[in-house]
């Protein structure tokens, strides 16, 4: 019989249990003992779901905050002695910094090099009590997931990790260990797989089994994998364009165990189950055979039960504990057993969300729907005849603080108890304060303050058709920060204009211009479930075209300047840049479609907020907006760097003041960031503005903050 194996499944609990836990415990209303044994009673209910379903799981995968970050104390990087000491590093002012984990949306604590001679020792056990299936994250992920890394010294530090991981082992004799190498699957140079191969070693000569497990894409030397000295190997068989299943053909087992990753960790669509039994019962043939899924399921919320979604969509969808559902009913159809599996995917291939008019809208799209008519050089003059904006002017990104009181007041609306018409009244005295603070402040462009957003991919997914939102799907993003992604599962359209009354709202009560304020196709889809019927570039452009319409709505109600948000136009590029041309063409095209047909008076902005744009700054060029603001204050302006290389002859907003902490920086703190960037780009083309929208920062911070912003805009008006 064949065996199941699940791994990574949520920690947040189906009434979000963990988020309710710790952060009651960050607020003084239980005691460490009383969250330590919360946080132990909420991993018990989460074994009974996995030995509901799966034969076999790992041990330790429950976390404070972060598992990086727990390796990061196991073996000595960090210190913590206390609780409090852990989560000083988790968050506050000392954090660490926080970055996106492979092409995912979830954030793990970055290990740090700089300035520090750290040693590697084995300082805190985690695993107590523990014997089987040790979790941990692999030595090799850690170090490729750090930064600021001694030149020179990857082999030296993996190989005295490893031996650190060994002791490990060891002094806990374990029996087994899953070791989650995910970074296994980026495009490793030979001195990468060298230094691997010789920290490998180690555990050559010792007791314990190392199943290690790769996700998110193939490998691209799967045989190099099987060579090292482990039980087993994890293979992801649903992200990685078939290159793992095509190696597997000519892979010698020698032995070892194929995990094989056939259920999807990433997305929620029910498997055709009897083409993945088909596919393991041929694996069989030649290797040892666990089934398990692909990817860690955490990316899921945690279970249909309790979640509230669509009817028809229900039968197409798993979320994580229907995931363990499927790796059994996959035993099951291999034992003869096919009527529970046949029952189950009975609803997937049925028809759902068709919109003909979207269709042929996408199909009919020619060069001209991706393409402005009037290039930037004189579009940019059109746009300064009507706006007539100052050097180094001044704005924000979009979102003004959420009070408690304008989120008490959408949960009111939203539980039936606030009248939609009073809603609205609300926010239109939120959006009048926001602007009267803006008036006082002398920003130069204005925007709207998004008070009646939940959150900027969730609230524009449930004005368009074709997307779902979900009651309850929640997701940790970081931490015990959670967002409930939503479901796209057919033919998106925009029936009636989303923003355009608040944004024309905002515009009457001022003679600034005011920016439209739309997420773009990229970010909806990164941070939602995409149908897969379909390609994604598709997708992308009949959300496009929605946008499109919004943007031709604002062109009649007076709106001068449109912002669409990227916030995910990096993070959703595939972990190997050789598959990058691919996708980045349709990302690039999809923003367009936004854009192409607008008035080439309408000031096209965009908004990134991260600073990484080495790699792919001429992709961002292709995107022809006519301003990017992005963020800077972290980098003290390094990423100006980036835009030396490409002619960036476009305007661009840099991000003076870091929005994620409280801290009010002030005007001399603020300039050196430019004085570095106004060596790169001209004085004509520059705006100044916070990394990112404000709302997770108190009105408090907020206008002392941007009223410095002003001042530094007049002291550089001054000196230009
Ligand atoms: N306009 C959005 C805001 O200000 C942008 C958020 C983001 O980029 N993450 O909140
Ligand atoms: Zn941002």
């Amino acid at each position: 019989m064949v065996k199941t194996y699940g791994y990574g499944f949520p920690r947040l609990g189906k009434q979000r249990e963990f988020k309710t836990l710790i952060e009651s415990y960050w607020s003084g209303k239980l005691t460490e003992t009383e969250l330590k044994s919360g946080i132990a009673k909420l991993n018990e209910k989460r074994e009974e779901i996995y030995k509901k379903y799966v034969d076999v799981f790992p041990q330790g995968e429950m976390t404070f905050y972060d598992n990086l970050f727990d390796a990061s104390l196991i073996f000595g990087f960090y210190k913590a002695e206390t609780l409090d000491d852990y989560f000083a590093l988790c968050r506050g002012k000392n954090a660490l910094e926080m970055t996106k984990w492979l092409n995912t949306n979830y954030h793990y604590l970055v290990p740090d090099f700089e300035g520090k001679e750290k040693n590697f020792s084995v300082s805190w056990n985690k695993h107590e009590g523990i014997k089987e299936n040790a979790y941990l994250i692999g030595p090799f992920t850690f170090l490729k997931l750090s930064k600021n890394l001694p030149e020179g010294k990857f082999a030296t530090l993996l190989k005295s990790l490893a031996d650190k991981y060994a002791k490990y082992f060891k002094l806990n004799g374990f029996t087994s260990v899953h070791l989650d190498e995910p970074a296994f699957v980026m495009e490793l140079s030979d001195e990468e797989m060298e230094a691997i191969k010789n920290a490998y070693s180690v555990f050559e000569d010792i007791d314990t089994k190392i199943n290690l497990f790769t996700y998110y894409d193939s490998v691209d030397n799967l045989q190099f994998v099987f060579d090292l000295p482990v039980s087993g190997v994890g293979v992801d068989l649903v992200h990685d364009r078939g290159e793992n299943l095509s190696q597997l053909e000519s892979i010698e087992p020698k032995g070892k165990t194929l995990f094989a990753g056939i259920v999807d960790g990433r997305n929620v669509w029910r498997a055709d189950l009897f083409e993945k039994a088909n596919l393991i019962k041929k694996l069989s043939e030649k290797f040892d055979i666990v089934v398990t899924n692909a990817a860690p399921l955490f990316h899921l919320p945690v279970s249909l039960k309790g979640a509230t979604l669509p009817e028809e969509l229900v039968a197409k969808v798993a979320f994580a504990e229907e995931k363990l559902k499927e790796l059994k009913l996959i035993a099951e159809i291999l034992e003869g057993n096919e009527k529970e599996a046949e029952n189950w995917i009975e609803g997937i291939n049925r028809a759902f969300g068709v919109r003909k008019n979207v269709k042929s809208r996408v199909e009919n799209l020619t060069e001209a729907d991706f393409e402005k008519a009037v290039p930037y050089a004189e579009r940019i003059k059109l746009q300064q005849e009507i706006l007539k904006l100052p050097l180094f002017p001044t704005t924000t990104i979009g979102s003004f603080p959420q009070t408690q009181e304008v989120r008490r007041v959408r949960l009111l609306n939203r539980k039936g108890q606030l009248a939609d018409e009073d809603y609205k009244t609300f926010i239109k005295g939120e959006i009048a304060k926001a602007i009267k603070i803006q008036e006082e402040l002398g920003v130069d462009v204005f925007v709207h303050g998004e008070f009646e957003r939940s959150d900027m991919v969730e609230f524009f997914a449930e004005k368009l058709e074709g997307i779902a939102t979900t009651g309850n799907g929640w997701v940790i993003s970081y931490g015990t920060r959670s967002y409930r992604p939503p479901i796209i599962f057919g033919d998106v359209e925009r029936t009636e204009p989303m923003t355009v009354e608040e944004i024309a709202f905002a515009q009457s009560l001022t003679d600034k211009p005011v920016k439209g304020m739309l997420t773009g196709p990229v970010t909806i889809i990164a941070w939602s479930y995409c149908r897969e019927d379909i390609p994604v570039s598709g997708v992308a452009y009949q959300i496009g075209l929605a946008i499109r319409d919004e943007i031709t709505d604002y062109e009649q109600a007076g709106i001068k300047i449109v912002q669409i948000d990227e916030a995910a136009f990096r993070e959703k590029a595939p972990i190997k840049k050789r598959n990058w041309d691919e996708y980045f063409d349709w990302a690039v095209k999809s923003f367009r479609v936004c854009h192409a047909k607008s008035k080439p008076e309408t000031q096209i902005h965009s908004h990134m907020c991260y600073s990484e744009f080495g790699k792919i700054i001429e992709y961002i060029l292709a995107m022809d907006f006519d301003v990017i603001s992005i963020e800077a204050s972290r980098s003290k302006g390094d990423i100006i760097e980036a835009f030396e290389r490409v002619n960036f002859d476009r305007q661009i907003g840099l991000g003076v003041w870091d929005i994620h902490s409280p801290y009010v920086p002030s005007v001399d703190e603020m300039k050196p960031i430019v004085g570095r960037a106004l060596k790169v780009i001209s004085k004509d083309n520059f705006w100044v503005n916070p990394d990112c929208g404000l709302k997770t920062r108190r009105w408090e911070e907020s206008i002392p903050a941007i009223r410095n912003i002003v001042k530094l805009s007049y002291t550089l008006r001054e000196e230009a």
